[in-house]
């Protein structure tokens, strides 16, 4: 399912073949929390050229529910998106936004955010409502230790997520086999991913690579990484933990990130990405661009008649004076959303679309240094 078909240093650049198609990696993924990424249209998704999203397995299990998505031939179909789609397990949403959790070997009791429900997500559980989503990508189940955390807590949850790894994998094996009677198992051609945790402990992420991989998956990620850490702790955990991954298999890092960590990352041969970074600071009024971080809703663009990006091609810039984003913004009108996101992908996309080319002409350093310096630079609104 994996190609690689470039390498420049440690970067890879490579083609990665699903059921919805094929999507050129390194890759960035926009979240789609809750069957949409917020503002967008699936037709703003594919004119801004995303390739892949993410559907957060959690907030679709309990709203509007997996059987209800099943019945209605799948999660591309009821949100009119037919390239592809990963989904994460829930796991991370569980741990961060649940209340009431209780964490089990069996898996995880916790109370709905939404109305205080009583639900359980096991590892088999995990996987059967990524089964009825129908998602190309599915993730294993993974326990996210809050951080700060000892060793002995890191160990602990390393040795349970491997545990949940198998559960998982042993549960696919079954659906693909044929079938479980209460799953609607709507994309046959779905491939799971194993999820390499571990802190920043260079002895726990090779303990979680070994066990991960000992199980085998189509492919394989690095999670609980920017949950608080700096940046140079998480780029050394990834430079010590990417090279312990299948080499012809994708890596992907969960949830980063920046520009510049995604560049940073790429250097250290990660293949896929997803945050939302570029969607939540869109909305918030900052916009990623070719000369830095712009904050809209300065003062100082109120009569500024240029584009948000002088150099972007989004439909935002093409039409649009910073002047009238501005506006928008400070009237709160829905449309400043729509706009600011459509724009933050689009800047997010076409950064991945450089590393790619660069990766391809052997200019990645080159490409590399100068985004350091764009996101150095003063920003725009200091
Ligand atoms: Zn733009």
């Amino acid at each position: 399912m994996f190609e690689l078909t470039h390498r420049d240093g440690t970067a890879r650049r490579g083609k990665l073949m699903t059921p919805h198609g094929v999507v050129e990696t390194p890759v960035f993924m926009p979240v789609g929390t809750q069957g949409t990424v917020k503002a967008m249209t699936a037709r703003d998704l594919e004119e801004v050229g995303a390739s892949i999203i993410l559907g957060n397995t959690y907030h679709l299990y309990l709203r509007p529910g997996d059987d209800l998505i099943a019945r209605r031939g799948g999660l591309h179909r009821f949100m009119g998106w037919s390239r592809p789609l990963l989904t994460d397990s829930g796991g991370y949403q569980v741990f961060s936004l649940a209340a009431r959790r209780t964490l089990g070997e069996d898996g995880v009791r916790f109370r709905s955010h939404l109305d205080g429900s009583a639900y359980e997500l096991t590892p088999e559980k995990a996987v059967d409502i990524q089964a009825q989503l129908g998602s190309d990508i599915a993730m294993v189940l993974d326990e996210c230790p809050g951080l700060p955390a000892t060793e002995e807590m890191l160990r602990s949850s390393v040795e349970l997520t491997a545990r949940w790894a198998s559960r998982c994998r042993t549960r696919l094996l079954e659906l693909r086999e044929g079938g479980v009677a209460s799953v609607t198992h709507i994309n046959k051609g779905q491939v799971q991913f194993g999820i390499v945790q571990g802190g920043t402990s260079s002895n726990l992420r090779q303990l979680s690579a070994e066990r991960t991989l000992a199980v085998g998956f189509e492919g394989y990620a690095i999670g609980g990484l920017s949950v608080g850490e700096s940046p140079e702790e998480m780029y050394r955990t990834v430079e010590s933990t990417a090279p312990l991954l299948p080499e012809k298999q994708p890596r992907y890092l969960m949830g980063v990130g920046t520009p510049v960590d995604l560049v940073e990352c790429v250097a250290r041969g990660i293949d896929m990405f997803d945050c939302v970074m570029p969607t939540r600071n869109a909305r918030n009024g900052q916009l990623f661009t070719s000369q830095g971080i712009l904050n809209i809703k300065n003062a100082r663009f109120a009569e500024d008649d240029s584009p948000v990006d002088p150099e972007c091609g989004c439909y935002s810039c093409r039409h649009f004076s910073r002047a009238y984003l501005r506006h928008l913004f400070v009237a709160g009108e829905i449309t400043a959303s729509a706009l600011n996101t459509l724009h933050n992908l689009y800047f997010y996309l076409d950064t991945m679309k450089g590393i790619r080319d660069a990766i391809a002409f052997g200019t990645f350093e080159k490409f590399r240094q100068s985004l350091h310096r764009t996101f150095s630079r003063r920003s725009l609104n200091p």
